[in-house]
């Protein structure tokens, strides 16, 4: 930038530099020409007068001497005196215009450029009482010698401005420069406030502040992020050590082992299911991901994952039901069946036993809406806003007997604004939970009918640990 501005203010600088050289040029060369021109009028008119009161070759030859040209013309074009040139080699003047004019009007002026010096000569004639034409001529030559005399200084001073020039844009840039780089000095620190030397740039700046508030809330989470997933993935790890050793050193009697066998699968499997998540997880995280996203049946979806859910919901002794219309969504379908995946898990394992859980597909303000309901024991209003964090539990024991990771939400809400949903939770405690999601319509409805997911693609957020703790 500071290149730029200094570049851009430098040729200012030439450009006015080399407009007022010009101006200047044309202006006093049109002055001096005038000045030239009235001077030779007037001198004429004097010379005439005088002329006329004592004629006499002297006369001229005391006008020529003040540097003047001076022809005095018979009225048949004859040069009768010439300052200058020999009257008897000089060919008729008749034709001059400047002295036929003096002979038919009294005046005459003309301008001649000589073609091998390069300067205009200026003629001023006079016809006088006796019938003669006295004509005065100067040139400007004296103008070019003033170039000649002045172009040195001209350089001079040019140059001189050209070296001032430089010096006052740098100045200028680097006043212009340096309370940005001020501002991006204080950037890294944590005010609020930060002084924004001018105006226009305050929208800019507060957007830096924004992404640079944004990065460190980000930094922020991921490290509590990483201490959680690794209290989380110690905990399991540390029972199945204790398990392992308590069968090798022989302190487990042999009717327990079976017993332990079963809680070293049931921790292990709460950790393939905790990585799984995980792993799902960082794969939302990753910006650079490219996913195919294109119409999915969000009621054959729902079919597919209570299908495979329905085992569970029975052991558990709950009716599971899928109604609503065929509608399709943009999305992928297999984060799709994740995310409904992961809302009737819940719906089942924060049920009670003869409970109901219903999916639901519907259109409604414009939107695909899908809604998980269920009879279960509810999540108090003050938790209602913090479930979808990561690893936030309202009843941590609860969460990990069921095989819960404190993850599954927290996905859900990732898969939503990846498909630019929104989600809305009504719950109340003892009674129930509904968790609604909408989506945007997609332009191509009805929705291919018959489509079924294939469960077997589910990303592993294996319910083993579940179905362990349930036997
Ligand atoms: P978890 O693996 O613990 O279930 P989630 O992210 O899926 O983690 O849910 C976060 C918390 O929200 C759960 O621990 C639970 O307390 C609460 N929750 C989620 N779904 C329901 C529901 N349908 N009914 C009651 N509480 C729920």
């Amino acid at each position: 930038m500071k290149q730029k501005i200094n570049g851009r203010l430098l040729l200012i600088a030439l450009l006015s530099m080399g407009l007022t050289l010009l101006l200047s040029v044309v202006v006093f060369k049109t002055a001096f020409e005038k000045q030239v021109k009235g001077d030779v009028r007037q001198s004429a008119e004097v010379m005439a007068a005088g002329y006329s009161a004592h004629p006499g070759e002297a006369l001229l030859d005391a006008y020529a001497a003040a540097g003047y040209r001076i022809t005095l013309i018979k009225n048949d074009g004859t040069v009768l005196y010439d300052s200058q040139g020999d009257v008897q080699t000089m060919e008729n003047h008749k034709d001059r215009p400047e002295v036929s004019s003096a002979l038919q009007n009294g005046t005459g002026e003309a301008v001649r450029t000589s073609a091998t010096l390069g300067y205009n000569t200026y003629y001023y004639a006079i016809a006088l009482s006796d019938g003669t034409v006295l004509r005065a001529a100067k040139d400007t030559a004296s103008l070019y010698l003033l170039y000649h005399w002045a172009l040195p200084w001209l350089f001079i001073i040019v140059l001189a401005l050209l070296g001032l020039s430089v010096v006052l844009s740098a100045y200028l840039t680097r006043q212009l420069v340096q309370p940005i780089e001020a501002m991006a000095e204080h950037f890294d620190e944590d005010e609020p406030d930060l002084p924004v030397p001018y105006p226009e740039l305050a929208p800019f700046a507060a957007a830096l502040k924004d992404n640079q508030l944004h990065l460190k809330e980000n930094e922020r989470i991921r490290q509590e992020f990483t201490a959680n997933v690794s209290h989380e993935l110690k905990t399991p790890m540390t029972s199945i050590s204790g398990y392992a050793e308590m069968i090798e050193t022989g302190l487990a009697k042999p009717e327990d082992i079976r017993n332990f066998a079963g809680k070293i699968r049931f921790e292990a499997a709460r950790l393939i299911s905790l990585i799984g998540d995980i792993i799902l997880l960082s794969e939302l995280d990753d910006p650079g991901a490219v996913r195919k996203f294109g119409p999915v049946d969000l009621l054959s979806v729902a079919k597919s994952v209570t299908e495979y859910l329905s085992f569970n919901a029975g052991k558990n002794n709950i009716k599971l039901s899928v109604t609503g219309e065929h509608l399709n969504v943009r999305g992928s379908q297999g984060l799709l069946e994740e995310l409904i995946y992961n809302l009737c898990d819940n719906a089942i394992r924060y049920n009670r036993p003869g409970g109901k859980v219903v999916v639901e597909v519907g259109c409604h303000e414009g939107k695909v809406w899908l809604s998980v309901s269920d009879t279960g024991i509810g999540i108090p209003p003050e938790h209602q806003d913090r479930i979808f964090e990561r690893f936030y539990r309202v009843d941590k024991s609860h969460s990990k007997e069921t095989g819960g990771t404190g993850l599954g939400l927290a996905i859900v809400k990732h898969i939503a604004i990846s498909h630019s949903g929104k989600i809305i939770v009504n719950s109340k405690l003892g009674v129930g939970t509904q968790i609604k999601v909408g989506f945007p319509m997609f332009q191509d409805q009805p929705a291919p009918q018959g489509k079924s997911a294939s469960p077997a693609d589910k990303p592993a957020r294996s319910n083993g640990a579940q179905e362990q703790n349930g036997g």
